[in-house]
């Protein structure tokens, strides 16, 4: 076997590490929520690699996972018979952050950033949890195919510091040794451990076995040999899908605890949306809305990391299953599991595939319909303001990309707008339908590139002057998201800042249509000499820059704005565009 290898963790991961999990996490016990889903994937790989290479089983299917202790040496050990790692994979995935940006995120933090428990607490630190309540850790694993002189042996005390080396290990999977530190003795005791794995196990799919529960010996000078041999082991979770089982049966601390699982998330969710499917196709969805926002959109969003995962009757096939929804809707984690599929599908096979079609469908039936729900719960109005504030942005993207669910995101959408004059957002369109001034026919918005900017814009004044509500569109989305909403309920939305304006209100309906003629009527009152003389000044020296110089009666307190024709490109969009460099 190869020598002890002793190495360093990589820079600042350790002490990052560490400070997190003294600093962060009262609830020390998640160390074995941590443990156990790593077993659970770990299983799920193994199943998934086992399709088209049956020998990795080694004649072995046994699928389980092994909780167990050794009061005399203070240990706890949680044993896998999962897909296991090789050397290079155990100092790769071990003991570091494994998500990908976390590191450098922290790393921005400034010091007292980092002692800020809400923003770190939402980092899952997962394997090295178990430094939460061990002083040393052992990792013994073999990866499943691997010859049995290739396992592998990594111990840390957490510090800095780690060793690897070669073993014989003659079984695949992983094993997790941890020597307890003095205060956490009491996990050595059967009864309060099986607790605590039972709850953090009892939606993992495979079994989780414990020691049963024996009497506390009353006799003395036993047989220490008949004693080894004689554990016995015992399933002590339900160790069936979680989303197979029928919602009546699950506890909403069930529901919580799979998220985490799901989506390696620290928090629990926001809502959630479980429903079987039995028609011609069958399938099951669980989808979760998270409560945050993931703190950098573009490494877990654009990844996609831990997003849609795939199941086939059950069988784990693909994380990060994107197919499943629109992009628009990526901020949703869960599972999706079909009766239908083929256990060996590729992700290419998927994306044509008339099944995912269906199955999508139906997801973004129950994502929307979900949603539809928390905006209705007006006895919790600060959940849906949670989701909007996280998601909103990204929501809006559905406006633009999905033509047939387009009412259903209008109706989703919030706003600030000139009717608070506060930045929150959580104005709806049917809000605003409803203050709408007696005869007003259209809604009218104003983009700019901040709410303040937005607020105090020039083209309000005459809508303030006239009571009139104004939405203030200050995301940059939301230039595009006006240019693919033209209506609500058969009010036009219209920008102030574009073509005229129709503000008179008591006149009879067709006015609205009469753009030319309301453009002459409303727009352009009759100019003085002095002040036509003044129009072909300012014309002359702007020269190119404009299309026309006009008098209006949008200003009340201003004495010029910049508008856009109706047909052109806004300002707002304008200066998006020239940023992006068209
Ligand atoms: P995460 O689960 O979010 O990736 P962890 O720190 O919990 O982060 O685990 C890091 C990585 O170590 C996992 O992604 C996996 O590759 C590997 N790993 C952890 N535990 C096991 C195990 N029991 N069997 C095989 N691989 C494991
Ligand atoms: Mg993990």
């Amino acid at each position: 076997s190869e020598k002890k290898q002793v190495r360093k963790f990589e820079a600042q991961t350790s002490q990052l590490l560490k400070m997190m999990i003294h600093s962060v996490y009262s609830n020390k016990e998640i160390f074995l929520r941590e443990l156990i889903s790593n077993a659970s994937d770990a299983i799920d790989k193994l199943r998934f690699a086992a399709i088209q290479d049956n020998d990795l089983y080694e004649g072995d299917t046994e699928l389980k996972v092994r909780v167990s202790f050794d009061p005399e040496a203070k240990t706890l050990t949680v044993a896998d018979t999962g897909i296991g790692m090789n050397l290079e994979e155990v100092t790769h995935n071990i003991g570091t952050i494994a998500q990908s940006g976390t590191r450098e995120f922290i790393a921005q933090l400034s010091g007292d950033q980092k002692s800020d428990a809400n923003l770190i607490g939402q980092f899952g630190v997962g394997f090295y949890s178990a430094f939460m309540v061990a002083d040393r850790v052992e990792l013994r694993t073999r990866r499943a195919g691997a010859p049995a002189n290739e396992g592998v042996l990594w111990e840390s005390d957490g510090e800095g510091e780690y060793t690897v080396e070669t073993i014989e290990k003659p079984t695949r999977g992983t094993e997790i040794t941890m020597f307890l530190n003095e205060e956490n003795l009491e996990l050595l005791e059967n009864y309060k451990l099986r607790q605590i794995v039972r709850k953090y196990s009892d939606h993992i799919s495979f079994p989780i076995e414990m020691p049963v529960d024996v009497e506390p010996e009353t006799e003395e000078g036993e047989d220490e040999e008949a004693k080894d041999t004689a554990v016995a082991y015992e399933t002590v979770n339900q160790a069936s899908a979680l989303w197979t089982r029928s919602q009546s049966d699950i506890e909403e601390e069930e529901y919580q605890e799979f998220y985490k699982h799901v989506s390696h998330d620290f928090e629990d969710p926001l809502i959630w949306t479980h429903s079987k499917v039995e028609g011609t196709l069958k399938f099951t969805t669980l989808l979760y809305v998270p409560a945050r926002r993931p703190f950098d959109m573009n490494t877990d969003f654009e990844g996609k990391r831990h997003g849609i995962k795939l199941y086939v009757r059950r069988v784990f096939i693909m994380d990060d299953a994107e197919m499943f929804l629109p992009r628009y809707l990526r901020f949703v984690r869960g599972v999706v599991d079909s009766d239908d599929l083929t256990l060996n599908v590729s992700r290419e096979f998927l994306q044509e595939n008339r099944v995912v079609r269906a199955m999508r469908k139906t997801a973004v039936k129950r994502v929307l319909d979900m949603l539809e729900e928390l905006a209705a719960d007006t006895e919790n109005p600060e959940k849906y303001a949670k989701f909007w504030e996280a998601f909103g942005p990204v929501l809006k993207e559905g406006v633009i990309e999905d033509d047939r669910n387009r009412g259903r995101i209008a109706k989703l959408l919030r706003f600030s707008s000139t009717h608070s004059d506060e930045p929150s957002a959580d104005v709806s369109l049917a809000d605003y339908v409803e203050r709408m001034k007696e005869g007003q026919k259209k809604i009218y918005y104003v983009t700019a590139e901040s709410f303040a900017a937005a607020k105090n814009s020039p083209h309000l004044e005459i809508f303030r002057d006239k009571g009139i509500e104004v939405l203030l569109l200050h995301d940059r989305v939301d230039e595009w998201l006006v240019g693919h909403l033209p209506e609500f309920e058969e009010h036009e939305l219209v920008s102030v800042a574009m073509g005229e304006l129709d503000l008179d209100l008591g006149k009879s309906e067709d006015a609205d249509d009469a753009d030319e003629e309301s453009e002459k009527k409303d727009e352009t009152p009759e100019a003085s000499e002095e002040i036509q003389a003044l129009i072909e000044r300012l014309k002359e020296t702007l020269g190119e820059e404009v299309q026309d110089v006009r008098v209006s009666r949008r200003l009340t307190s201003s004495p010029s704005c910049l508008v856009a024709g109706s047909q052109g490109v806004s300002s707002n969009l304008d200066r998006i565009l020239r940023q992006a460099g068209e």
